[in-house]
């Protein structure tokens, strides 16, 4: 065999999984077809991020008359922040592909494919691999309607030639709500389109009733309830049809309705790994797919789509197979955060979903934070804890806010503790913080849930 590992996909799983194999002295290849770092550092998280931070800097030069400040807020060019983004992101591509050489790990700038399942095609190259990990991630699905070629997904969002005057994001899930605030922030007329009544399906009510009012409160115009028709081209514009037969035409029309597993034209076949019907990878616990060397990390198993999943699940693995320490990641309670404008935050349990097990008190704060009693911004800020009546833990907490993710991250290590709720109450607040408010919300806001049954 050619090598202990071969990994193919050098994305946050990949590039983690390979480079601690290594580490380990075991003799890993990894192949990576596009670029190194994968979705979250090349088109996602952290490019992202610097695009919703160049709207913060837009919405502070408002805010800045309210504390005496003469700015103007002068016009914004898509142009430079794409160019300082994509320089950004060519140093980190170059940090993750060297932190793989200086693994002592073989990389190859190519495409694996399964020839069988020891054998690999790497770029017209045969490689052989006692040990396989699939680490492909996922890639952005367009809706199943007329003229979809004919928008945009993430991918395209971070190279487009110009910013949109008005953009129809469609979706919202995190990669829609994240793109509105940020479209919307630079200026774009924004539209989100989404078949739920609310935002952010599977999060807790209370933020995504929140997250719908700031929304609209920063000018993104929503159009609850909606279904997707088709879509038709009109020289540049693009012409959106509902399902009910109502028409948006923009510049740009973008499809954030979710994403599938990266497996097509891999040959799991040829290696008999199975998958489902949409492609994701079968995996047991300890991340095994029906071949007992093959192994699947990341969003390529379409399970918790986050990176530090994805890491956590690659840096197991690796200790697994060759750290003398096999172990797995703990999926309980881990914390999420959507980079919406503002952002929301969480860990553990919904209202709804907690209610659903056992009575639970409630907290709910709804207020509008100090920077904004002077900017006269519109933003609320809430907080809510879920708390198990039985044992006073506390099972949930939920914020939408500015700073919510550092925030919440903090309260993440508390929640894994199994910390409760007294506990917060005797933890002293930091003043003035918004922070602070997770641990004086003394007055139970309303209690929930059904008597757990007779067990
Ligand atoms: P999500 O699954 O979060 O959201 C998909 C959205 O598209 C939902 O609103 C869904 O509606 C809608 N949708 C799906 N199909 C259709 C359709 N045919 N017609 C109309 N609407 C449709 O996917 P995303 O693409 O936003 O993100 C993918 C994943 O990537 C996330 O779930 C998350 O795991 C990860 N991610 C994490 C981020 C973070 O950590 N900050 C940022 C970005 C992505 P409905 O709710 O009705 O199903």
């Amino acid at each position: 065999m050619d090598f202990d590992l071969f990994v193919i996909g050098g994305g946050s799983a990949g590039v983690r999984c390979a480079r601690i194999a290594a580490g380990h002295g075991a003799k890993v290849g990894v192949a990576e077809e596009r670029f190194w770092g994968g979705t979250c550092v090349n088109i996602g998280c952290v490019p992202k991020k610097l695009l919703v931070q160049a709207g913060e800097y837009g919405a502070w030069a408002e805010d800045a008359a309210g504390f005496g400040w003469s700015i103007v807020k002068g016009s914004h060019d898509w142009n430079k922040l794409i160019a300082a983004k994509d320089k950004e992101i060519t140093r980190l591509e170059g940090i993750y592909r060297r932190l793989l050489t200086g693994a002592n790990a073989t990389i190859f700038d190519a495409r694996a494919t399964f020839i069988d399942a020891h054998t690999l095609d790497v770029g017209g190259k045969r490689v052989t691999a006692k040990k396989i990990v699939i680490s492909t991630g996922g890639r952005p699905e367009r809706p199943p309607i007329p003229g979809a070629e004919l928008g945009i997904v993430s991918d395209d969002a971070f190279y487009l030639p110009k910013m949109p005057r008005k953009i129809v994001i469609c979706g919202s899930g995190f990669i829609a709500v994240e793109f509105a605030g940020i479209f919307n922030a630079l200026g774009a007329e924004t539209h989100l389109v989404y078949r739920q009544p609310l935002p952010l399906r599977g999060f807790d009510q209370d933020m995504r009733e929140g997250l719908a009012e700031a929304l609209a409160v920063n000018g993104v115009i929503l159009h609850p309830s909606s279904t997707l028709g088709k879509l038709e081209a009109d020289g540049d514009k693009r012409i959106l049809m509902f399902g009910g037969g109502e028409t948006l035409s923009a510049d740009q029309v973008f499809f954030a309705t979710g994403r599938v597993p990266n497996t097509a034209g891999l040959g799991l076949d040829n290696a008999g790994v199975t998958t489902k019907p949409d492609g994701a990878v079968v995996v047991s616990a300890k991340r095994q797919t029906s071949q007992s060397h093959i192994y699947a990390i990341g969003d390529v198993t379409d399970h918790i789509n986050l990176t530090p999943v994805a890491l956590g699940e690659g840096h197991a693995l690796a200790d697994s197979l060759f750290g003398n320490n096999p172990r797995e990641l703990s999926l309980k309670n881990i914390p999420a955060a959507v980079f919406s404008t503002p952002p929301v935050s969480t860990v553990g349990l919904t209202e709804e979903e907690a209610a659903a097990i056992g009575p639970v008190d409630v907290y709910v704060s709804k207020f509008t934070p100090m920077r904004h009693t002077l900017s006269g911004r519109d933003r609320k800020s809430i907080m809510k804890l879920v708390v198990d009546q039985a044992t006073q833990k506390i099972v949930g907490v939920h914020m939408l806010g500015e700073d919510a993710p550092e925030i919440v991250q903090g309260l993440a290590i508390a929640v894994i503790m199994g910390a409760t709720k007294q506990d917060f109450d005797r933890t002293v607040g930091i003043h003035p913080t918004s922070a602070e408010e997770f641990v004086t919300m003394r007055s139970r806001t309303r209690v929930a849930g059904i008597a757990r049954a007779a067990e």
